[in-house]
């Protein structure tokens, strides 16, 4: 019999067939992208709102742990209900409208994001939050993560976007932060407390988003630099020229060999082992025009080479040196712990030395490519979880690489959020007095800790756990 088996029972009387006890289905719901398991005793897929309420009001009544689940593509383990019990999956909450006159978008949490993109390009807006996993994961999980992108220095991140917000406390009751409107002073903003907050403090069930005017022209350039150190120093002389591409991703040298290898050719002919930065302006046709002769002049000033797209297909060949990074690095090591933080554009000098630094005493290969625009850098640890000593080395760089990021001034977790991979680390982050203040939140929303237990506040090294040998189809992104 299983733990809950009496709540479980009087949570099918309610719901019926939204709630799925079956083994594969909980298996299914038993992980996400850190691919840890933990079996939930059953998932509920609501069909209506009212149904979130329910599961919840319940699990209160019978002290039930609750997760709730987008697509589960998170790789911290924030969506692996640790503490089994019920899991709430979010994927047929989908709706979404564009409200065309006011630029927004009313989005139900289990819409992809990506099809919010679409519906909002289709209308001649732009919804730019664009994390790779888009075309899988959710808005809900995207809030709840404030999840961000390659357009997060122009544009901002989810949380720059999110006008409102309605959704469940964890004890049950329905509540709404904000409403459709672009000014709100009506109370504490707990819209803003509920973004980022990983599923812990409330459930999402709808959201209305801001949206901008579709860019009606767009600029890509590619550009080699001798190293590391030339191409961030190059990128910190554009933004004093006040240019603000839509997106300005950096490639260390480890990260264009992985390029190299999986498309198959150079990135530069005749410029082997080189750093590169690839840029986007984004805008009206005038503007892009104008600021692409700046940024051209920049080129020719500090760039090695530069190579710019004269179409939409040229630019998507210049893109596939990002794209297929991330994927190839897997042939330096069977695990990768993508470490997403942030670097004040001040300390980018300092980190690029203590990097070079830690790739040389780790003895690890340490990929790294990321945001320049906003500071958040993926720095992509590679090891063999099988060679214990790579293990350690890995273990022992991830705990330098946290301590050297918090004393530039910087953030453990830029875009993925702390859920159970970050957990050793919050501390580092975080003063006992900030972490008592998050937890008397915590407490105060949920004070039978019913809603995604186990998660921030307890260490757990999810990276020596054993790991479910399963492919799922954003692996390698
Ligand atoms: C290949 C790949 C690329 C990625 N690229 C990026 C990137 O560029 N930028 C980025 O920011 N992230 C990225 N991620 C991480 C991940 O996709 C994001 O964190 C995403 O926002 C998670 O959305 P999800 O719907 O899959 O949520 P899940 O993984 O299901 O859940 C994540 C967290 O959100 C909570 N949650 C989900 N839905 C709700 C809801 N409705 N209400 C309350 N809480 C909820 C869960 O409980 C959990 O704590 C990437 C992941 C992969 C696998």
């Amino acid at each position: 019999m299983s733990k809950h088996s009496q709540a479980t029972r009087a949570l099918k009387r309610r719901l019926g067939p939204a709630v799925d006890t079956s083994e594969q289905g909980c298996w299914a719901a038993s992980f996400d992208s850190s691919k840890i398991s933990f079996l939930p005793e059953a998932v509920i897929t609501p069909r209506k709102e009212a149904e979130v309420g329910v599961v919840l009001t319940l699990a209160n009544q019978h002290r039930v742990p609750v997760t709730v689940r987008g697509r589960g593509t998170t790789l911290m383990g924030s969506a692996a209900p640790i503490a089994g019990g019920w899991v709430i999956d979010m994927l047929r909450l989908n709706k979404i409208k564009i409200d065309d006159e006011a630029g927004m978008v009313h989005a139900q949490a289990g819409a992809k994001t990506g099809e919010v993109q679409r519906a909002a390009a289709q209308a001649g807006w732009f919804y730019p939050p664009d994390p790779s996993s888009k075309e899988f994961c959710t808005i809900g999980g995207n809030i709840a993560c404030n999840a961000g992108g390659m357009h997060g220095g122009k544009y901002g991140v989810t949380r720059d976007f999110v006008i409102a917000l309605r959704g469940f406390l964890p004890t049950g009751e329905l509540v709404e932060w904000g409403t459709a409107t672009k000014k709100y002073a009506a109370g504490f903003n707990l819209r803003d407390l509920w973004i980022g907050s990983e599923g812990m403090l409330g459930v999402v069930t709808g959201a209305v988003l801001k949206l901008v005017p579709a860019p009606a022209a767009r600029w890509t350039l590619l550009t080699a630099f001798a190293d590391e150190t030339q191409a961030i120093a190059a990128a910190r002389a554009l933004f004093r020229l006040r240019v603000q591409p839509a997106i300005c991703e950096f490639l260390d040298r480890e990260s264009v060999v992985c390029a190299e290898r999986a498309t198959g050719r150079p990135v530069f002919t005749g410029q082997p082992n080189r750093a590169v930065i690839l840029l986007e302006l984004a805008g009206a046709a005038s503007e892009v025009k104008e600021v692409s002769k700046v940024v051209l002049d920049w080129a020719n000033e500090h760039a090695l080479a530069h190579r710019a797209a004269r179409n939409r297909d040229e630019a998507e060949q210049l893109w596939q040196v990002r794209r297929k990074c991330s994927g190839a690095m897997f042939e330096l090591g069977d695990t990768k712990l993508n470490e997403d933080i942030v670097i004040p554009m001040r300390a980018y000098g300092k980190f690029m030395t203590f990097l070079a630094g830690l790739k040389k005493t780790s003895r690890l290969a340490i990929p790294t490519f990321g945001h320049l625009a906003d500071g958040n850098l993926h720095v992509n640890i590679m090891f063999h979880r099988a060679d214990a000593d790579e293990s350690r080395r890995a273990e022992a760089a991830v705990e330098r690489l946290m301590q050297t990021v918090v004393s530039l001034g910087g953030a453990i977790s830029g875009e993925h959020g702390i859920g159970l991979a970050k957990t050793p680390f919050l501390r580092i982050q975080h003063s006992p007095a900030q972490v008592a203040a998050m937890q008397a939140v915590k407490r105060a929303l949920d004070p039978k800790g019913i809603l995604n237990p186990g998660k921030m506040f307890e260490i757990y090294e999810v990276w020596k756990q054993p790991k479910l040998a399963v492919h799922l189809p954003w692996d390698h992104k």
